[in-house]
């Protein structure tokens, strides 16, 4: 089902308290205001189970910014979908950009990665976008299209349709440099359309897709406005009450 979701992604930020006072002071700034989109934030692993059990997890989900491309056993450090999933977190990150770039991350880890979050109940916030000189080369449309096909197009069109897309271009992110509101629509229409020549128009027309890249209060309503960004993956911005509860307010 589309929606409209305004998702926090804090990266490598606030320690356990730090964190905790910051999903506590979104949920009581959220207390009785008239919301017209769902709320997400995604978090460090350390901080996902004491997040989840003091906030009111149906008014805001909680994210893990990864997890790993196998169930269990002997894979020191790493984090599953279903410890994820067991500390009430409803959603992961997968494929950002910072992951693909520092760790690696292809397409067939990724493919990996989907498959265990769905298979433990995890909505995916699977992020795509291009580099600056693939922008620049024109070649971003191709890019954001292999993405797409590489990781996700072998899942059943009931399986793609539990994913929220996220749009975020690589040269926007934590730049100041936002992408305008016709770049992002430009882009998201036509990530529409490549994910109705896979599944059709239905399932396409269902898909959540946001957008993500210096994304705040000042330009969140423009973007927002448009009719393919159906919300945004906030890194910077999403770790201040302050900051964060405009963005959401944009729709
Ligand atoms: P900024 O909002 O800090 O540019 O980060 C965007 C991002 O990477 C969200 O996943």
């Amino acid at each position: 089902m589309r929606k409209n979701i305004v998702a926090g992604n804090w990266k490598m930020n606030t320690t356990l308290q730090e964190g905790l006072e910051l999903a506590k002071g979104l949920d009581a700034a959220l207390k009785g205001k008239a919301i017209n989109c769902d709320v997400v934030i995604g978090t460090p692993f350390t901080h996902l189970a004491s997040i989840a059990a003091a906030i009111d997890t149906n008014k805001i989900g909680v994210a893990a910014e990864n997890c790993a491309d196998k169930n269990s056993g002997a894979y020191t450090g790493e984090v599953s979908a279903a410890m994820v999933a067991s500390t009430g977190a409803k959603y992961v990150i997968l494929g950002h950009s910072e992951r693909r770039a520092y760790y690696n991350e292809t397409a067939e880890i990724l493919k990996e990665k989907v498959l265990l979050a769905l298979a433990n109940g995890l909505t995916p916030i699977f992020c795509i976008g291009e580099v600056l000189e693939e922008r620049e080369a024109g070649t971003h449309f191709e890019v954001v299209d292999a993405q797409i096909a590489g990781s996700l197009f072998d899942l059943s069109a009931e399986d793609f349709g539990k994913l929220v897309l996220a749009y975020e271009p690589v040269w926007a992110i934590g730049t100041g440099k936002t992408a305008t509101a016709d770049q992002a629509q430009e882009i998201h229409a036509h990530i529409r359309q490549t994910i109705a020549g896979k599944y059709g128009q239905t399932v396409a027309d269902d898909c959540s897709i946001l957008y993500g890249g210096s994304c705040n209060a000042s330009n969140a309503k423009e973007l927002f406005a448009n009719p393919d960004v159906d919300g945004g993956l906030i890194g910077g911005a999403s770790l201040a009450v302050d900051k964060f509860m405009p963005i959401i307010e944009a729709f």
